[in-house]
């Protein structure tokens, strides 16, 4: 079971330093039964055994407060191969389909599996679609790591059909998320949800024009979500200098 040291500077610390910084690092700690090493000492493996919330101290006399991982924490360490999804378009993803603890979800490809595990941390039951052999590995790495069982991972061309039917959602990340139309209305539930991420905008137009000449689709909206990072320290509070601007396109569709 992997614990969490957080590092926080004592006021004593913080008065001591010339250039006042309220920075938090935080160490993910992997394995317990050993000591802990990183830049701020050692700390021992007895002390990592105690309870949440438990104030420890380091060899060089550096204070953790010692926690638990969450769903996120662990998520953040899953390994990569393709281009995962990121955290803001997955929220999006959640909010506007609904989906919940009873809603079965298909999703193609997997590449790293990283919105397959999301979407299994919240949803009854996902199923996701790999046609590659070393991401179909890699995404059942990251199923174990996650320690999810509601999760299956198939080796499987999504256009060549998709197995599950009466689905509440599908989710599309891969470069013609059109050719797999006939496949999803196969598999949605009427009322069901489609969205396709892609991260360009011919991709888009080619997708919903699809959808668009389907009597089995509707397209509800096409969606870009811009996040902007900010960083605050005493006075100095503006948008983080670099970051991430794109990431890519979400179309809602549902079946009908
Ligand atoms: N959403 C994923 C990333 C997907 S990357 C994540 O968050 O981790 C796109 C993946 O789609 C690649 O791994 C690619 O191999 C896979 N793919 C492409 N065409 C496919 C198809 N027809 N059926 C199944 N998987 C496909």
């Amino acid at each position: 079971m992997p614990k969490i040291l957080v590092r926080k500077e004592s006021n004593k610390e913080k008065l001591s330093n010339k250039f006042k910084s309220t920075k938090i690092k935080t160490y993910y700690v992997n394995d317990i039964s050993k000591d802990y090493h990183c830049s701020d000492g050692v700390i021992k493996k007895s002390d990592l055994k105690r309870k949440d919330g438990s104030r420890i101290l380091s060899n060089i006399k550096k204070e953790f407060i010692l926690i638990s991982p969450s769903f996120v924490d662990d998520y953040m360490r899953i390994k990569r191969g393709a281009q995962i999804v990121s955290l803001k378009d997955i929220g999006i993803i959640i909010a506007f389909t609904g989906v919940n603890k009873n809603s079965k979800v298909v999703d193609a490809g997997a590449g790293s599996g990283a919105l397959a595990c999301f979407l299994a941390n919240i949803c009854k039951e996902v199923v996701t679609y790999e046609i590659r052999d070393d991401f179909y590995k890699l995404v059942k790495d990251n199923i174990r790591f996650l320690g999810l069982k509601n999760i299956k991972v198939k080796k499987k061309d999504v256009f060549k059909g998709i197995d599950e039917k009466d689905v509440d959602l599908v989710v599309l990340d891969l470069p013609s998320p059109w050719n797999a139309l006939k496949s999803v209305g196969k598999a949605l539930k009427i009322g069901g949800f489609l969205v396709s991420y892609s991260p360009t905008i011919p991709q888009v137009m080619d997708f919903v024009r699809v959808v668009n000449n389907s009597s089995s689709f509707i397209h509800l909206r096409t969606l870009e979500i811009i996040k902007r990072d900010w960083e605050v320290e005493e006075r100095r509070v503006r948008p983080v200098t670099t970051q991430t601007v794109h990431t890519g396109f979400l179309t809602f569709c549902r079946r009908i």
